[in-house]
């Protein structure tokens, strides 16, 4: 699909791509590149997002009536559409959103990889029959569908997330309003476009983008969703959380101060570089980056040595551009809030490596910051505690293992964690001691499995459903028992 040259991206509303009903745009700029104006899209009014539940609770029931092997033959051609243009895809979410032109390629086949997984896992659900007295009587469960499902999504995997809640959603027979985040805007188009030419019914998958002030509403707080799907900040979902009707289910996947620990015995270039690819890849935009690092007192000086020379050598850049290992923050917001934060870790904390926004040439046009490392971080300052979401690694020094758990279990946040070492005892006790919903070894604290659960525990998740993997199928349907009797 190509907008018009002088006409924006349209919504996709009961199968009819439309305007805005107030005829307002949203520009979706490069942040490599302000300069760039990658796509305009209609923005969406409280009036359009309420046409889209609408749209959606009419489609419900013919879409959940739809035989199975037909949704997943509709999962499949979309898949193979993404396939089939990840190169152009890829390419334009790196430049809507920042990151690397690889990670983004990466993202829609990943994206792809979801649909696939969805089609065939959501074939697998079954119910289960019940032993009982009356052998005139068959009692079993099954599951159904819950009806319309909105899915709200931000802007730092704009197509992966939408993807592993919208597969799971429309598979197991749900009718979607997808709400995506206005700051990258483009590559949330696609995956519906692609949903349109595989031949999705017209209701079936709505998209709805604009302000959340405008759309937020009319697509959580209608007693007709019966399920909001949400990731983002946990300010934004506790707030979703707490305004939707009791009937309405709630999956909210929120923020995260992901630990990295180093344990005295742990090979220490194999941990810098551990800390590196978490907390710098993505320009720290991962829910699941690494922003703590935990280091035992004996290799503490040693490590961070190595941390800050290997934060330094980063090729800051244009995600686009050969070479470039950390892209610009997805938007001035962002640049702000990692400023701000930046500024607050001067003062609270010895700053060993970048601590600037990047200026001159080429860096003048976009959002760029410098890797950045603080060290002497205290387990209860603001840098350790509050999510930044930007390539700031705080390291804090403790004394063993137990002080270590100690520290990273002291923030709200329990999203992913990670521990370094080659000590088996300790290996085995982390999953147990750890607060946290992923939890790895001798691996970054970022990725994560299509066909693995995932989520997080304390003020990272409520404590509902898991998604992705075929725990992200039971948060769409509910169990219903059902006894026949003749
Ligand atoms: P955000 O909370 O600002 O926005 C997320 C989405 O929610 C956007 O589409 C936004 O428009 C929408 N939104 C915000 N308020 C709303 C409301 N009242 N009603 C309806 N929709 C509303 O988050 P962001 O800046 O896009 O993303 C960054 C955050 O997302 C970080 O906190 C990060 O940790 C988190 N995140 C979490 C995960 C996870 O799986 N746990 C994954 C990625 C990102």
């Amino acid at each position: 699909m190509k907008a018009d040259a002088d006409k924006p991206y349209r919504n996709l509303v009961n199968g009819a791509w439309i305007d805005a009903s107030d005829g307002a745009v949203i520009e979706n700029r490069n942040p490599a590149d302000t300069s760039d104006i990658v796509s305009r899209h209609a923005a969406a009014t409280a009036d359009d997002a309420k046409a889209a539940v609408d749209a959606a609770a009419a489609a419900f029931p013919a879409w959940r009536d739809t035989p199975i092997g037909k949704r997943a033959a509709i999962l499949e051609r979309a898949a193979a559409y993404l396939d089939a243009n990840a190169d152009q895809f890829g390419h334009e979410l790196a430049r809507e959103e920042g990151k690397l032109l690889a990670l983004g390629v990466g993202e829609v086949k990943r994206a792809a990889q979801t649909l696939r997984f969805y089609a065939i896992e959501g074939q697998t659900l079954t119910g289960e029959t019940y032993p009982q007295d009356d052998p005139a009587m068959l009692v079993y469960s099954h599951r159904e569908p819950l009806g319309v499902a909105t899915a709200i999504t931000p802007w730092n995997f704009p197509i992966s997330i939408p993807a592993r809640k919208i597969a799971p959603a429309l598979i197991t027979g749900n009718a979607v309003v997808f709400k995506p985040s206005s700051e990258a805007p483009l590559i949330a188009l696609r995956l519906v476009e692609a949903f349109v030419e595989a031949g999705i019914p017209a209701g079936v998958l709505n998209l709805v983008i604009g302000p959340s002030s405008a759309t937020g509403p009319a697509i959580t707080a209608d007693p007709r969703v019966r399920s909001v799907s949400f990731t983002g900040s946990t300010g934004a979902g506790e707030k979703i959380h707490r305004s939707l009707p009791i009937t309405t289910r709630s999956q909210m996947e929120l923020g995260g101060k992901n630990p990295l620990i180093v344990l005295a015995d742990a090979d220490l270039d194999t941990a810098a570089q551990l800390a590196v690819a978490g907390g710098f890849s993505l320009t720290g935009q991962a829910c699941t980056g690494t922003s703590r690092v935990l280091v035992e007192s004996s290799v503490k000086d040693a490590f961070i040595e190595k941390l800050a020379a290997k934060a330094a050598a980063l090729k800051v850049g244009n995600g686009l551009d050969d070479g470039t290992k950390v892209g610009p923050l997805a938007s001035a917001a962002q640049l702000k809030n990692v400023l701000d934060y930046i500024a607050i870790g001067k003062g609270e904390a010895t700053l060993v490596a970048g601590g600037n926004q990047l200026t001159g040439g080429a860096y003048d046009k976009g959002y760029f910051v410098e890797p950045t490392v603080f060290a002497d971080v205290s387990a209860d300052a603001r840098i350790a505690q509050e999510e930044i979401f930007g390539p700031v690694i705080s390291v804090i020094e403790v004394a063993d293992y137990d002080e270590a758990i100690a520290v990273a279990n002291g923030v709200q946040y329990g999203l992913s964690a990670a521990l370094v070492t080659n000590d088996f005892r300790y290996i085995q006790r982390f999953p147990h001691d750890v607060e946290a919903g992923t939890v790895k070894v001798n691996r970054t604290t970022t990725g994560n499995l299509v066909n693995a659960p995932f989520g997080g525990v304390k003020m990272s998740s409520t404590a509902t459903f898991r998604e992705s993997g075929r725990a992200g199928l039971d948060f769409f349907t509910q169990i219903k028992t059902v006894y026949l009797g003749r």
